[in-house]
């Protein structure tokens, strides 16, 4: 940046309005989007107030050059400034025809509450005189001393409680109880005061200069966009420091000069459903920080929108006719100009219409979907562009039910937006009660300080869940999303007594049993039951995914095992099963004895005897996924995790399965001693086990081609198994793993007198085998990236039981942001590149997936598109998520 200081010809001033602009909005970058989109308007020949715009760089250079100025830049503002007056026929700083500029940041990205307005800017003792004369002295000096107190806000950082102190003051000794009560006189005497006060509290006059005015402000916009609330803001939002902000200075106009004046907002469609209406609100007689500030209740803008808000209001259509015609043409134009949904402002003085801003206008998921379709179907924008309207992440918002837009809302507290949808239940306060009661039928929402493992069945069991404490990455959040439970967390004014079966917030008391609801993509917990839509996925949403399965490339699958799942997967438009956890199928209560006398079986005929128990539970399984699946390939791991997963841990839970198993609990305690793993992550697991006990994959086999033959009998159609290895590290691993699951395959086709096409595979999760990838593609006929572990293994971090990342230092009580990462940082997505292209190298066309976490991150598929991975694999709820995120990826990469 420092070279653009240097160029003595550089233009840091950019005019708009007026008749022309020096800009436009291809700009953007360089004049912040209001500034390149005034002056697009203006090109447009729509109303627009002229002015100027410093420029982003003028921002950067001021900060190169430690807070001053560059070269140019004084004369460039005097120039512009000087043409601006030509074009109001008013004067800077002229007692009788005073041109009035208002002064407004505007960077790149759009920073909502950055830095307050400076309004009526070039108002002093000598040129309130010739408003008074324009507008009536009344006006004129409430605009002044408004000015007064705005400026010495935001230009000078005193306090607006001390000009409230003073006007509460006077109008208490003159017992005047309304702003309206105040003349002309009144505001003259509130003028000296509030003068005097900027002296003393600050030692130094109010400038009466209105050049003196306009550099404070400019210089004020630009030190905001180093304050902390701006810092904050960009780096939640990831908008880099560099890009700066730009200073709009326009000439005034003024909405409240009285009944035949106004400031509004509109969208040119509704932004929280999308429906192709004129939207907005406005108030007469009122200046735009009037409609924000919420003293006064703005009125709907068309008759349509009031009647169904039911509103006694007159709205502008009606009250200003003339004026409401023109702005739903400004509207139109705007929308086919911009060719997406404008979020405009206007002011309207005397009876003319100004356009102050247009942009794109933010939306809900709801409203992103059906203006995307809308417009591709309108013609306005293309199949293609419609895709890339939708962002993948918003779509989860679309999937979960909702509370209906019109629902009445009463907010017992508000909190974290953890995990999209709503629910309705009863409060419940404790795990073990959740689970209970929903399994007798009943719709419950967990309420607690925070969550831990422990609640894992509890929540499960909840509808939705709250909780007091913990942010957007908490237990509660992190388990919530992955479950898809609707949740708000970090509800921190809920003051939860368990013991007593209440929560009080509010002076509110909420009792166990009562039953209210919960919005997660709010944030808020409502009293009551409140009116719900479920998810609608056909109609746009079905035409939207059907336009992006047009142009992905990469395929979707899902990582799912229980029927309920696979089926709301595959309903998602899953495209076949990424992953299959086999252990999780063994929690079940019915099967948990029967894998632990497994595991406590002291030899192999032991163990055998226990594994033939399991075998047609298992077949069962897999006979349920493939029947859903049918002719979609399933990939099926083999058992994952260390056997100590599955012994009991608490001593209740010990004498209990001592006691049903009728081994001595000393025993029972022994054995699961010597399964403890000191670091399970890389322990006894995975391939390991299945190395050291090969009865048990050979007994997972055959329950997997025992199930395809008989679907494959039953139905005609032929299941496509996939048997993936866990934790493989090198070739020799697979090569003896790979010949149980041959054997078993062979001798279930001979037993049965059908043969089946299937693979043997393995999850690439440990750096070492993405280095051995050549290698061990000899043997594997697909790879999986299991990036969960392998993220943990190459970032040397581990993951809690909810899969949430830890750092080592969280362990250490210290939290750090959201340890959770896109695929291709720190090395990961590295790996996977290259263990990708050294199995290809091996083996022309190997299958290459991903079934970690990123499967489903938007960030992390277009990075395996780029990668040229066949598929990637997330949980159910993620997976139109992922077929948007890959159709994304095509269209970027075209
Ligand atoms: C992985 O490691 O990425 C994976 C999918 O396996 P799991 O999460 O079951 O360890
Ligand atoms: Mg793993």
């Amino acid at each position: 940046m420092a070279d653009t200081v240097q160029r003595a010809d550089t233009k840091w001033v950019y005019s708009f309005g007026g008749g022309g602009s020096d800009g436009d909005a291809s700009l953007k970058n360089l004049l912040g989007g209001k500034g390149a989109n005034l002056a697009e308007m203006a090109s447009l020949g729509l109303p627009v107030p002229p002015g100027f715009t410093l420029t982003t760089e003028v921002c950067t250079a001021y900060y190169d050059l430690d807070r001053k100025y560059p070269d140019g830049l004084e004369a460039q503002v005097k120039e512009a400034l000087s043409a601006l007056e030509t074009k109001t026929g008013k004067a800077f700083g002229d007692a009788a025809n005073p041109l009035l500029v208002s002064v407004r940041s505007g960077a790149r990205a759009s920073m909502p509450g950055m830095m307050d307005t400076v309004l009526n800017l070039g108002l002093s003792e000598a040129t309130v005189q010739g408003l008074a004369a324009k507008a009536g002295e009344r006006f004129a000096y409430d605009s002044y001393r408004r000015f007064i107190q705005m400026y010495s806000n935001v230009v000078m950082g005193l306090g607006h409680d001390t000009f409230e102190y003073i006007l509460d003051d006077y109008k208490e000794r003159q017992d005047y109880h309304l702003d309206t009560d105040m003349m002309a006189a009144d505001w003259k005497e509130i003028i000296g005061h509030y003068k005097a006060a900027v002296q003393s509290e600050l030692g130094k006059p109010f400038p009466d200069d209105p050049m003196e005015q306009l550099w404070g402000a400019i210089g004020a916009v630009f030190g905001s966009w180093m304050n902390d609330r701006a810092i904050l803001y960009r780096k939640l939002n990831d908008i880099p420091a560099e890009w700066g902000t730009a200073v709009n200075v326009q000439s005034m106009v003024f909405g409240n000069m009285g009944e035949t004046s106004a400031t509004g907002v509109a969208f040119t469609r509704d932004p929280s459903t999308g429906e192709n209406t004129f939207y907005g609100e406005f108030l007469t007689n009122a200046q735009g920080e009037d409609v924000v500030a919420g003293i006064r209740t703005p009125a709907p803008i068309s008759r349509a929108r009031a009647d169904e808000l039911q509103s006694d209001e007159a709205p502008l259509e009606e009250v200003m006719p003339r004026v409401y015609q023109e702005l739903v043409a400004v509207a139109d134009k705007l929308e086919a100009h911009y060719c997406d949904m404008q979020d405009i402002e206007f002011t309207v003085e005397d009876g003319v219409l100004y356009m102050l801003q247009t942009r794109n206008g933010k939306r809900t998921a709801a409203a992103a979907l059906k203006i995307a379709v809308e417009m591709a179907r309108e013609g306005l924008i293309s199949e293609q562009e419609a895709i890339l309207r939708l962002e993948p992440g918003q779509l989860d918002q679309l999937l979960h039910p909702t509370i209906k837009p019109d629902a009445k809302r009463d907010v017992i507290v508000t909190g974290l937006p953890a995990s999209p949808g709503a629910a309705v239940g009863q409060v419940v306060f404790d795990s073990d009660e959740a689970a209970h009661l929903a399994e007798a039928g009943r719709a419950v929402i967990l309420v607690r300080v925070e969550t831990s493992p422990e609640d894992i069945h509890g929540m499960h069991a909840a509808r939705a869940i709250v909780t007091a404490r913990g942010g957007m990455t908490s237990h509660a959040a992190v388990v919530a999303r992955g479950m898809g439970r609707p949740c708000v967390c970090g509800a921190g004014s809920l003051q939860i007594d368990a013991e007593a079966g209440v929560f009080r917030v509010g002076g509110r008391e909420i009792k166990k049993g009562e039953i209210i609801t919960v919005d997660g993509a709010e944030g808020q917990v409502l009293f009551g039951e409140v009116d719900m839509q479920q998810p609608d996925l056909s109609g746009d949403f079905g035409l939207l995914m059907a336009w992006a399965d047009k142009v992905r490339r990469l395929n979707v699958r899902t990582n799912a095992e229980t029927p309920a799942d696979v089926t709301v997967a595959k309903e998602f438009g899953a495209e076949g099963i990424g992953l299959c956890r086999t252990e999780h199928m063994f929690f079940d209560a019915e099967r948990i004895p029967v894998v632990r006398s497994m595991i406590l079986a002291g030899d192999k005929k032991g163990r055998e005897a226990a594994l033939e128990k399991l075998l047609p539970m298992q077949r069962s399984d897999f006979e349920a996924i493939f029947g859903i699946m049918g002719e979609l390939p399933c990939t099926i791991r083999l058992l994952d995790p260390p056997l100590h997963e599955f012994m009991p841990h608490s001593d209740a839970e010990m004498e209990e399965v001592a006691a049903s198993s009728g081994v001595d609990i000393k025993v029972l305690k022994a054995q699961a001693d010597a399964l403890h793993e000191s670091n399970p992550m890389l322990g006894h697991r995975g391939c390991r086990l299945g190395i050291t006990y090969p009865e048990i994959y050979a007994m997972q086999a055959r329950a997997i081609f025992e199930a395809a033959v008989s679907v494959a009998k039953a139905t005609g159609s032929k299941p496509v198994p996939e048997v993936m290895i866990p934790l493989v590290g090198t070739r020799k691993e697979l090569d003896i793993l790979k010949d149980v699951v041959d054997r078993s395959a062979k001798a279930v086709f001979t037993e049965t007198g059908m043969e089946l096409d299937y693979l043997v595979g393995t999850m690439i999760e440990l750096p070492r085998a993405a280095l051995q990838a050549g290698e061990i593609a000899h043997t594997a006929e697909f790879f999986s990236f299991g990036t969960n572990d392998l993220t943990q293994t190459t970032l040397g971090i581990s993951r809690d039981d909810a899969g949430r990342f830890l750092t080592a230092y969280e362990h250490q009580g210290i939290y750090e942001k959201d340890p959770f990462v896109t695929i291709d940082q720190d090395g990961v997505g590295e790996l996977v590149k290259l263990a990708a292209e050294r199995g290809r190298s091996t083996r022309d066309g190997i299958k290459l997936g991903i079934c970690g976490e990123h499967g489903g991150d938007p960030a992390s598929v277009i990075f395996c598109h780029n990668i040229g991975l066949d598929y990637v694999s997330c949980s159910p709820y993620r997976v139109p998520i992922a077929r948007l995120a890959a159709a994304h990826a095509a269209l970027k990469e075209a």
